[in-house]
Parts: C-alpha cells; structure tokens; sequence
C-alpha cells in the first residue's frame, strides 16, 4: 500500500501532478479542494458552508474537513493507496489522519514538498483563475490570504512529516513532464 502526501503551496501543481502520480501507480486521488467545489456546485449543506471560508480564502475548520476525507477514504477500502492532495493542511489534520490510518493498519509511506517560489505561484494562480474561472483564483488579495495562510498554518507540516523521516522535497519549477519525472524517481526511491 503507497500512501502519499503531496505537499506545497496554492499553485505549486499538486492538483496537477496527483492525476498523473494516481495513473501510474494506481491510487485514489484524493482532493480536499475538489470535493469542496464539488459539494459547492452540488449545493450541499457541506458545500454552502466551504464556501464562505473557501471565498476568502481561509481554511475550512478541521472538524468538517477530517470528517469529510475519513469518510472518503471508508468508501474506497480495495484502493491499492492513496494520494493525498491539499490534505493535511493542519497539524490536527495531519495528527487526525496517522491516527485514522493506524486505526486500519494503514500509514503515509512518504510526504513530498513541491517547491516553488511565491512570484512564480502568485502568477500561474492569477493564470489558472483566467483559464478556469475559479473564483478564489482571480482575486489578488485572495490569492495573497491563501499563500500567507499556507505560510502560517500549513508549512509548519514538513517538520512534521520530516520528524517521522517522511520528507521528500522536489523542485516545482519546470515543464509538467520534467516535474512528473522529478516526482516519480522521488517515489521509487
Ligand atoms: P485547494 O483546491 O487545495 O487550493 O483548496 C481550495 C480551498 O479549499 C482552500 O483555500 C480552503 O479554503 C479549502 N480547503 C481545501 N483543503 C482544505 C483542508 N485540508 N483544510 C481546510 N480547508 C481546505
């Protein structure tokens, strides 16, 4: 079973990379972000209350986010692994998950960091918000809260995962083959 974190800031191309990492070694991708944006356009009640935090660019409250990705792993228990994208963003996720985890047996085989620097995120979000139409992607003053709140509450994880000798880095700067090549040697190592 291959467990992974794939860890970095809005924009560092996680979202991205995760489809390619998921079809290669055969996990369930699993996209905090996604299934928000999900339940948003669904309208659920989960979705109406993501969006509010999602609007302004804050973290949905733990509580709801563990639950949320713990009864998305239960659905998929033949899963050869997982590969997790935009979750743990939290100490109390990442502590919420080992513990969900060794409840089954299960561990995070690896966390790996995509690096890259903030100028160059700032613009492939600003980017991504043209092309895709997210709206917490257009505005400047969002994308500054996302990358101060990754900085703040987020970043502190890669000690986390480095105390348990789980840290893997990669530069995310670079063509998208170049960076999947980078991650999938990170992988088999
Ligand atoms: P993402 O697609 O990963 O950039 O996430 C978009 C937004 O969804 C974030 O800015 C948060 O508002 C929310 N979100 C996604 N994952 C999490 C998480 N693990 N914990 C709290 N909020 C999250």
């Amino acid at each position: 079973m291959l467990n992974i974190v794939l860890f970095g800031p809005p924009g560092a191309g996680k979202g991205t990379q995760a489809e390619r990492i998921k079809n290669q070694y055969s996990l369930i991708h699993l996209s905090t972000g996604d299934i928000f944006r999900y339940n948003i356009k669904e309208s659920t009640d989960l979705g109406v209350m993501a969006k509010e935090f999602m609007d302004k660019g804050e973290l949905v409250p733990d509580q709801v986010t563990i639950k949320m990705l713990e009864s998305e792993v239960n659905k998929h228990p033949e899963s050869s692994g997982f590969i997790f994208d935009g979750f743990p963003r939290t100490t109390q996720q990442a502590k919420a998950l080992d513990d969900f985890l060794s409840s089954k047996n299960l561990s995070i085989t690896k966390m790996i960091a995509l690096e890259v620097p903030n100028d160059e995120l700032i613009s492939r979000l600003f980017l991504r918000g043209k092309q895709s139409g997210r709206a917490d992607d257009q505005d400047k003053s969002i994308i500054a809260n996302r990358i101060k709140v990754y900085e703040n509450q987020t970043a502190v994880l890669a000690e986390y995962y480095k105390a348990q000798n789980k840290l893997a880095t990669v530069n995310g700067v670079g063509s998208v083959d170049e960076i999947t090549r980078r991650l999938y040697r990170s992988i088999d190592i």
